[in-house]
């Protein structure tokens, strides 16, 4: 048995004993035998890094699937080795998690910093077990302790993710040790002359020297024996990394005035035992009073527990920090979320997606618990609940989307010209349909074309603000002939279903617009404006025309009189309900006008005042919304749209119906000689000027001939 294997065998056993060794050293030989051949860039076999990040991993004590995964984690992806051959010999988690990592390794840092926290944000939500996170971790620090292979433009580039991303992911899960060390690597990597003085600095100065930590341990340890308890004292010093932020940003002018640089911890067996160690430390040393926590008693709220204080005396010159804990509060503290979530999976099997849920608790406890930079994690899980997707480009830049987004919001979000020159798009190597619904970590390629330019209906499926807004602001700014053409076009359809004669050269029915007798020059600029859709072709022609089929009267204005509802007046609509026999309450005697809800019974339903008093105790599920039918503020038109023969025809219509809110009730279609297609829709209307509106909107549809209500 190789030697990198019994090693693992034997830590694994150290925390689970009941673990799938058979599994596992299947896993190994699996893994070693997939990267036989390849080479890191040090030189050394490619099997030497999983090794080493599954070493790694197993500090955070995971489960049999994860130690697998971490074993396996590059083989999709550097070998030719197929994930259903994974799937078959290992499982299916151990076949998603491989797949998941995979995901991961194409989320990379680009060097722009606003993308730093939405690249946080993209690797906890792509993960969709925490566990991959773990694993992704345990890589990245065996990647970072070997990154002086690497090509130094590269390394600079990797340290800069590693202490922007990866860093705070790993504080943020309580993985305090990870954090540490990987900031340390990072730090070395990019600042190499800051980090030697540091660490030069430190052995100059009192804490740094020799036996210094030494004997302060051991004289903490009499002190305690002395008082009859037995507590295992270890000391550490802070990593360079915190060291030199706390000197780059000014809080301390040398190394010396840090005095929290080392910590002492006392770990004691019993929660009884950490107040006595307290008194007995307090007894020989002066606590500093501001400094003193008890998280035993009120414990963070990631779970963290522990006694804190800060005392004078134990080191000559400086104030000390002691924490003091017992082992199982220590075992929570150094392993944080793995603790909390891949542990106590040990002991039952969890569904990934009961894991996820658990970890996104996990990350909101974990939120109150910090004060600084609490942003991330409020942003973090307010994203997942309120689904936010993330979205790559074939380089691995991240955007953040809402759901639902299409690869037109995409486009336009990656650059504006990258959207308006926009003809088509690729899912995960895959040609898609702009309209497509994106999904969390897809790789989106946009396809562009130089002379290409945007379509209106974009605007119809485009879910962005920002899109949308790209999109109007194009044909807003459209060349002024464009615009013209355009203006023409519509009035020329107007015209021409009414049976009117076309404009003729110098436009001039325009000129008695609003009776101003407009020049030449003010016809075109109307006719601009109409085609930019700032002014409605229907309101020129009817005022030129003075059409009696357009005019609104003003006895009209209201809109529940002109339209003529398909209900009686004193009808009642209710929810989810046809045909019932209804009466009215005596109690109340609601009214048209009356907020109202309907009581069924098997008799039929009462209709009450929302509010009256009878009501009250009824049961919320005997109760209906309902509506008297005159007080229903929109209604149903029939309207008929006359258009060629095309494909998209039908999508193009029902996409410009539904960019101006309108539901469509019914559809039928009907094909006339010409190779015409009339399009019978019903729809629902708040008022004449809605539906005008629309008629205009799809007379400006290419194809569509005519647009008219019925
Ligand atoms: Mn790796």
């Amino acid at each position: 048995m190789d030697a990198a294997l019994k090693k693992i065998i034997e830590q694994v056993k150290s925390f689970a004993p009941a673990a799938d060794f058979a599994k596992i050293e299947a896993a190994y030989d699996f893994a070693k035998k997939a990267h036989a051949g390849q080479k890191r860039f040090s030189g050394e076999p490619y099997f030497v890094h999983p090794v080493a990040a599954t070493l790694n991993l197993l500090t955070l004590h995971p489960d049999d699937d994860t130690i697998i995964a971490c074993l396996l984690h590059d083989v999709i992806e550097d070998t030719e080795t197929d994930l259903a051959a994974i799937e078959e010999k290992f499982g299916s988690t151990v076949a998603s998690l491989c797949l998941d990592m995979e995901k991961l390794g194409t989320v990379r840092y680009q060097g722009q910093e606003r993308q730093i926290e939405n690249l946080r944000k993209m690797f906890v939500a792509m993960a969709r077990d925490i566990r991959v996170i773990f694993i992704k971790l345990a890589d990245r620090l065996h990647n970072m302790e070997t990154i002086e292979h690497v090509r130094p433009d590269k390394q600079k580039r990797i340290a800069k993710e590693t202490l922007e991303v990866y860093a705070p992911i790993a504080a943020r899960l309580g993985l305090f040790e990870f954090k540490a060390r990987l900031e340390d690597l990072a730090f070395k990597t990019l600042h190499p002359e800051e980090f030697a003085k540091i660490q030069k600095s430190l052995a100059g100065s009192a804490i740094g020297r020799k036996n210094f930590i030494e004997t302060t341990k051991k004289k903490l340890q009499t002190i305690l024996a002395e008082a009859g308890i037995t507590a295992e004292v270890t000391g550490r010093t802070k990593h360079l990394y915190s060291i030199w932020r706390k000197l780059e940003l000014k809080h301390y002018a040398s190394i010396d005035e840090i005095y929290d640089l080392f910590a002492l911890r006392v770990i004691v067996d019993s929660t009884e035992k950490c107040y006595a160690a307290l008194g007995t430390i307090h007894n020989h040393f002066t606590p500093l009073s501001n400094r003193f926590k008890d998280f035993i008693a009120v414990p963070k709220p990631n779970g963290y527990q522990s006694l804190h204080t800060t005392v004078i005396g134990l080191n000559r010159d400086s104030p000390t920090e002691i924490q003091i804990r017992t082992h199982a509060m220590h075992e929570q503290a150094e392993r944080g979320a793995a603790a909390h979530f891949v542990y106590s999976e040990r002991k039952q099997s969890v569904t990934a997606e009961e894991s996820k849920l658990k970890w996104i608790r996990g990350l909101v406890e974990l939120h109150e618990s910090m004060q600084d930079n609490s942003e991330f994690i409020s942003s973090l899980s307010n994203d997942i609940f309120e689904d936010r997707i993330f979205v790559l480009t074939p380089r691995g830049d991240v955007f953040d989307l809402p759901a639902g987004a299409t690869p037109i919001d995409f486009a336009y979000v990656v650059h504006t010209e990258i959207g308006h020159h926009c003809i088509g798009a690729k899912i995960n190597g895959k040609i898609a349909k702009l309209d497509a619904e994106l999904k969390n970590g897809e790789v989106v390629e946009i396809i562009t074309r130089k002379d290409a330019k945007p379509n209106r209906f974009w605007l119809s499926f485009a879910k962005t603000t920002s899109a949308k807004s790209k999109i109007r602001a194009y044909f807003a700014s459209l060349g002024r002939n464009e615009n013209v053409a355009l203006g023409k076009d519509l009035i020329n359809k107007k015209l021409a279903r009414l049976g009117k004669a076309q404009l003729d050269a110098d436009f001039s029915i325009l000129k008695n617009y609003k009776k101003q007798n407009l020049s030449k020059r003010d016809r075109e600029a109307l006719l601009e404006r109409i085609g930019n859709g700032s002014v409605s072709s229907s309101a020129v022609v009817k005022d030129l025309l003075e059409l009696d089929e357009f005019a609104v009267k003003k006895s009209q204005k209201k809109p529940v009189a002109s339209l003529q509802a398909e209900h009686k007046k004193d009808e009642i609509l209710i929810e989810g309900v046809n045909g019932i026999a209804t009466k009215l309450a005596k109690c109340c005697t609601p009214k048209p006008g009356d907020e109202i809800v309907a009581v069924m019974s098997r008799a039929g339903a009462t209709i009450h005042r929302r509010d009256c008093k009878q009501i009250v105790r009824t049961a919320d599920e005997r109760k209906l919304r309902a509506q008297f039918a005159s007080d229903v503020k929109s209604h149903l038109v029939k309207i008929e749209v006359t258009a060629k023969n095309r494909v998209g025809m039908l999508h193009d219509i029902a996409g410009a119906i539904a960019e101006m809110q309108v539901n469509i009730a019914d559809l039928s279609l009907k094909t006339s000689d010409k190779h015409e297609i009339i399009h019978e829709l019903t729809i629902e209307v708040e008022d004449l000027e809605q539906l005008e509106k629309l008629l205009g909107q799809l007379e400006r549809i290419s194809g569509i001939t005519r647009a008219v209500r019925i």
